[in-house]
């Protein structure tokens, strides 16, 4: 391997600490801190200020910290016991050998690990790299894969300006900026080679050849490689290669995917990695099926057609996108520019090679699709929930000609989030105190949650409300800068003190502003919006949050509504947007609300998993029956939900104004005759037994189903092991999930 001569970037980092202090370097270099507030604390304390303006860099507050702060940090007791705790925690956690992964499926081995291939990762806010789900259910992947103890390594970008930055202008629209990463002072590591120069792999993009360096950062055991293109010796635009996540047009997009997925592969044999298995999240990566299959020939001197079984038998394909349009293509020119030569290398001709991608063959303008190469070039594939896999059977069935719709071969693994992650510390504790110290350990386990009827109702609102309180004081916060940097006037920005009330029922909605998922579906009956939120004895409120993508007008105006909607005399104090949305303000608002909403036009939200974060926090999800929540939602005796609320039930229709009409109506009729009432029926201390007996409902019938120890278990048991350490064509059982 690698870096033996240089001094690794903990190590330097360590150097300029205090004795007693020497391991926060360690930690800080392991984003294993950042998944329970014991060890955040560890990195806020040494100064909550450093801490904000850093962005919750451990690294950057550490390289920042005066020599008398960490004096004073060293010859506190107290910090120096907590820290020798976490750092044994840790140490037991890196080095633990009987994991769940080592008694079920040994074959997959550190030797040969898996490689996770995504365009995007969202580990923390202060790694932003990261836009939305996708990412998101990444991060969290890697996370469980580590608990787990499941050899698996991340393979994707490293961007230097991330996602765009969202701030909304004083009409309410959307202005997109971007802020620069600093590689040097976040968790990050160059690769070098053995001179002590950045480890490089040289590749071919748009007929020149580019230079791309590869950075590491650690999430527990998992080692996560990014790839960077920002180097001095590259051509300037080539150096913006990895400049944005989902930014630039197609020729962009498309040089970023070459990068992604030829240049992984790439990086992986230079830094001696040689995967088991290649599991292509999303189709942004399938062009690393084609550079494996190069090595392939390259080794054994066979062609294209005779290494394809062994290329499919290592590669294995998730997809997330139920709408035909949402599955990225290039057209042939573009392919023509970016392939000529490497089509040649495979010894394939112009045809043969365009076929990979083709959907429907001998159409020579037929665009090339990466859902297409992924599912030709792979052994096995999966949709994100049981309804988005048969979403995906129907749509992909032509590539399967001789086959029935039922039997094409893509099946599902429903999302779930990582349960350390999303669940607040305050309900952490209470979990600790009610379902046992090992309760993390044991997310998949039904019986283990069925004890959160043990927490007295007293118990879990008190501490239901004071993450509400919180929600509700980030919120204020949030907003009044937000007004202050947009220069509205002092009486406005002094209205920020008084938005929200933690006695109202709060209802909380976050996520990409497209026209599919309807930011603006409540507001469709305005003066009905009206009288439920302006109800004076069964006050309403809703915290919004979220970005339309910088090309999606349509988004960008639904945005605006809301935010002319928040400013309506009547409900001023009720209705709230917190700009730019990210994993931070994630954290708060699904530990805060009563209430998710979640309106897409079904089929249209693969999974989501915003609604299952709300789960492990005792919220309750109200949302159309579309993704997981299909899967989640539970009906009692009398037809009603149990668990939560169902938007629309089961009426579906494809004229896209009758199903609003639908769906709205039955937001509005649930507010107005279930939520609500069932919120305010308190007795005489001000508890709501009934809905604090759906609270528990909520988490005990989804948090065993819906975290990601599931999801690892799931993957490892049905994808990864039954292909693993197997060299020999995969048979059909393999191939159907
Ligand atoms: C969880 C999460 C998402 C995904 O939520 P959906 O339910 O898919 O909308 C997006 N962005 C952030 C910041 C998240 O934390």
């Amino acid at each position: 391997m690698t870096n033996k001569s240089a001094i690794a970037p903990a190590q330097k980092l360590s150097e300029k600490l205090p004795l007693p202090l020497k391991r926060l370097a360690d930690l800080a270099y392991n984003y294993w801190w950042s998944w329970t507030s014991e060890r955040v604390f560890l990195f806020q304390n040494i100064s909550p200020e450093a801490w904000e303006r850093y962005g919750h860099n451990p690294v950057a507050v550490l390289e920042s910290a005066s020599y008398e702060r960490l004096t004073q940090l060293a010859e506190d007791p107290f910090y120096i016991k907590h820290l020798s705790q976490v750092v044994a925690e840790f140490d037991a956690y890196m080095n633990q050998q009987d994991t769940w992964v080592s008694r079920v499926a040994p074959q997959i081995s550190w030797q040969n690990p898996i490689a996770y291939f995504c365009a995007e990762f969202g580990i923390h806010e202060s790694l932003p790299v990261y836009s939305g789900g996708l990412g998101i259910l990444a991060g969290d992947h890697l996370k469980s894969a580590s608990d787990l103890g499941v050899p698996l390594i991340g393979v994707g970008l490293l961007y230097r300006q991330g996602y765009f930055r969202q701030r909304l202008n004083r009409s309410g629209w959307q202005e997109d900026y971007y802020i620069d990463n600093v590689f040097q002072q976040m968790p990050l590591e160059l690769m070098l080679n053995e001179r002590g120069e950045a480890l490089t792999i040289a590749l071919q993009v748009r007929q020149r050849m580019v230079k791309v360096q590869i950075w590491r950062t650690q999430v527990g055991r998992v080692s996560l490689y990014l790839l960077d293109t920002d180097r001095e010796d590259n051509d300037p635009i080539d150096r913006w290669l990895t400049g944005h996540l989902y930014g630039g047009n197609q020729d962009t997009r498309i040089a970023q995917e070459v990068v992604l997925g030829i240049g992984g592969v790439k990086a992986l044999t230079a830094l001696g990695i040689q995967p088991s298995i290649h599991h292509l999240n999303e189709g942004h990566a399938a062009f690393c099926t084609l550079e494996i299959a190069w090595q392939e020939m390259e080794r054994t001197g066979k062609p294209f057609y005779d290494v394809e079984a062994s290329v499919r038998n290592r590669c294995v394909f998730t997809t997330h996108t139920p709408v035909p349009a949402g599955h990225d293509v290039f057209s042939p020119d573009l392919m023509d520019s970016h392939f000529a030569q490497y089509w040649a290398q495979l010894r394939l001709s112009r045809e043969q090679f365009l076929a990979l991608g083709a959907k429907r063959l001998g159409d020579p303008w037929e665009p090339f699709g990466m859902t297409v190469l992924a599912l030709r070039m792979c052994r096995a594939a999966n949709g994100v929930s049981e309804l988005h896999g048969r979403v995906s059977r129907q749509m992909w069935t032509a590539l399967y000609p001789d086959r029935p719709e039922n039997r094409v071969p893509i099946g599902h693994i429903t999302n779930g989030v990582h349960a350390p992650t999303w669940t607040a510390p305050l309900m952490a504790d209470l979990y600790t105190q009610y379902l046992g110290t090992d309760w993390q350990t044991r997310a998949i386990d039904p019986a283990m949650w069925a004890d959160v009827d043990r927490i007295p109702d007293a118990e879990l609102w008190q501490r239901h409300q004071v993450l509400k309180e919180r929600l509700i004081a980030f919120t204020r916060y949030r907003i009044k800068k937000a007004r202050t940097d947009r220069g509205e006037v002092g009486d406005r920005i002094h209205a920020a003190d008084l938005l929200l009330d933690p006695n109202a029922l709060t209802i909380g909605f976050a996520r990409r502003f497209s026209q599919y998922k309807r930011g603006n579906l409540l507001l469709r009956d305005a003066e009905r919006a009206l009288k439920i939120f302006g109800n004076a004895q069964r006050p309403v409120q809703i915290v919004f949050a979220g970005k339309a993508h910088p090309a999606d007008e349509e988004g960008k105006r639904i945005i605006q509504k809301l935010m002319e909607w928040c400013q309506h005399s009547a409900i001023q104090h009720r209705v709230a947007f917190i700009e730019d949305y990210d994993i931070y303000v994630a954290q708060k608002l699904v530990q805060g609300v009563d209430v998710w909403l979640n309106n897409p036009r079904r089929p249209l939200e693969a999974s989501g998993t915003s609604g299952q974060k709300v789960c492990f926090n005792g919220g309750i999800n109200c949302s159309v029956l579309d993704g997981w929540w299909c899967e989640g939602y539970q009906v009692g005796m009398d037809g009603k939900g149990i668990n939560g609320w169902a938007i629309g039930e089961d009426a579906h229709t494809s004229n896209q104004e009758l199903q609003d009409r639908i769906d709205s109506e039955s937001l509005y009729k649930l507010l107005e005759e279930e939520i609500a009432p069932l919120y305010y029926d308190r007795d005489n201390n001000g508890i709501p037994h009934r809905w604090i007996q759906m609270m528990k409902a909520s988490i005990k019938t989804n948090a065993p189903l819906f975290n990601t120890d599931r999801m690892i278990a799931d993957y490892v048991t049905r994808i990864y092991a039954p292909g693993c350490s197997t060299i020999s064509t995969p048979s059909l059982a393999q191939v159907i999930v």
